[in-house]
């Protein structure tokens, strides 16, 4: 699509040009599998733009966050992964490897190891939920309308 910020340097912006496989595929978002796995479930979900981490987000951007869990779970739930023991979230900047936002979903989270566990706490300093960042971004717009 023309009309999407693309990063010639991104190998999420050209992830479609390579072998990856691809997991779920739509006008706007794609999902494939984490090269450095979690759990034998562990999916990235992406918006083709070029959208660089969370810090780029504002409040008009709930939906995207929301549609991309709500891919997760399809993704999930096609590869009869479970939904419910499952985690959401993203890398905050610093701390986030690749530089083109990404949704982790991780299932199951019960066969998460230590180092695992450690990389994607929730909502430590370094990782943020998906449920945190949709209400931090939602009540960034409360106190927007409030001034
Ligand atoms: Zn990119
Ligand atoms: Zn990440």
């Amino acid at each position: 699509m023309s009309d999407f910020v693309k990063d010639d340097k991104c190998i999420f912006c050209s992830i479609q040009d390579s072998t990856t496989e691809i997991f779920y595929e739509d006008e706007e978002y794609l999902a494939f599998k984490d090269i450095r796995p979690a759990t034998p479930h562990h999916y990235l979900i992406i918006p083709k733009n070029h959208i660089k981490s969370i810090s780029s987000l504002s409040p008009s951007d709930v939906a995207l966050v929301k549609k991309l869990v709500e891919i997760g779970e399809i993704v999930l739930k096609n590869n009869s992964a479970s939904v419910s023991d499952a985690r959401f979230g993203f890398h905050v900047p610093p701390f986030n490897s690749i530089q083109h936002l990404h949704l982790h979903a991780i299932s199951p989270v019960n066969e998460m190891g230590f180092i695992s566990r450690m990389i994607f706490r929730p909502d430590s300093y370094w990782f943020l939920t998906a449920s945190t960042l949709i209400e931090k971004l939602s009540k960034s717009c409360e106190s927007e309308d409030k001034s």
